[in-house]
């Protein structure tokens, strides 16, 4: 509470189920929904797992329209819904541009809007798109927003590695909105072949599929399977944890000594996995980072969990109200 003199504050609320947004995402191995209020309140989400490797874009995004039919078409009768913005795992030109390359999937020059909205029932729906790690790390820095932590390096582990520059609150999305791709920083040039056409990038070291592949488990198992191997001590899973750290921690100590950022947080998979991860990742730091005798970078786990890109992504429409609520109304 404020110690000036004078009427004391009164602290706004927003209203709940008053306006709704929505967050969607099409990721390697999920589809996801997200319905969010104005208070932060989930009034409505789905998750459906599956395996969207070079998969087809007409048949995917068919059965995301299928999903926000089935999950939105009830809240919308109630409650009004101001923005639709989908989170997708690659380089979105422009944010309501066609998705210029998303590795993982194969999609090249999708118009992901285009075909979202020519499926049954979808038109007349305006789609925003963004990156997968910016839309991520959109939701941690508001998780953040109440403490010291405004300026931080994020990084969204899934089958594929992305990240984001967040500085002071807001995500530095770079001249066309492409910043961030760690996953595709080179650990070893001899490396072997990544999705990317390159060789040796970060996420054949430690994105999901090289987490389990290194663990010998199932690529097809949930990550929490590999957590279930390291609680109990199985030595393959701990060896591909630490391997898995020191990739991550030698193309974090090169982030770092390029931008000078007092804390990354490590989200997506890499949450639960951070008890097995932050020793090597720190040691890393420790050893590359410049500055890190008078100010070693601090590794913290994310705040926001469970698919935060849904949440960064349904958050997007809830700011354009938020930032000018007389033309919403008007609306
Ligand atoms: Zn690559």
């Amino acid at each position: 509470m404020s110690q000036r003199a004078g009427r004391p504050a009164v602290p706004l609320v927003p209203a709940q189920r008053t306006i709704a947004s929505v967050g969607m995402e099409v990721n390697v191995d999920y589809l996801g929904i997200r319905v969010m209020d104005l208070a932060g309140t989930m009034l409505a989400e789905r998750v459906e797992e599956g395996d969207f490797r070079a998969s087809d874009p007409t048949a995917v995004l068919a059965r995301l329209a299928g999903m926000y039919t089935e999950v939105v078409g009830p809240v919308a009768d109630e409650v009004p819904s101001v923005g639709v913005c989908l989170a997708v795992p690659g380089l979105v030109d422009r944010i309501t541009g066609p998705l210029r390359f998303a590795p993982n999937l194969r999609w090249r020059n999708v118009d992901v809007a285009g075909l979202f909205t020519s499926a049954a029932g979808m038109s007349g729906v305006e789609l925003l798109l963004g990156n997968e790690a910016t839309l991520a790390a959109r939701a941690e820095a508001a998780a953040l927003r109440h403490t010291e932590i405004r300026t931080f390096l994020y990084l969204s582990g899934e089958v594929g590695i992305g990240g984001a520059l967040v500085v002071d609150g807001a995500v530095f999305a770079g001249r066309h909105g492409w910043s961030g791709e760690i996953g595709h920083t080179v650990v070893d040039p001899a490396g072997p072949r990544c999705v990317c056409g390159s060789t040796g990038c970060l996420e054949q070291y430690a994105g999901k599929d090289a987490l389990m592949r290194g663990a010998a488990m199932d690529l097809a198992l949930p990550v929490s399977a590999l957590i279930s191997a390291a609680e109990i001590g199985e030595a393959g899973a701990l060896r591909s944890l630490a391997d898995g750290a020191a990739a991550l921690g030698t193309a974090l100590a090169n982030a770092v000594n390029l931008v000078d950022v007092g804390t990354v947080v490590l989200g997506g998979i890499y949450a639960p996995l951070a008890p097995y991860l932050l020793p090597g990742i720190t040691a890393q730091l420790q050893d590359r980072v410049l500055s890190a005798p008078w100010s070693p970078p601090q590794v913290l786990a994310a705040q926001a969990r469970d698919y935060a890109a849904l949440s960064g992504a349904a958050s997007v429409g809830l700011a354009q109200v938020t930032a000018d609520p007389s033309a919403w109304l008007e609306r």
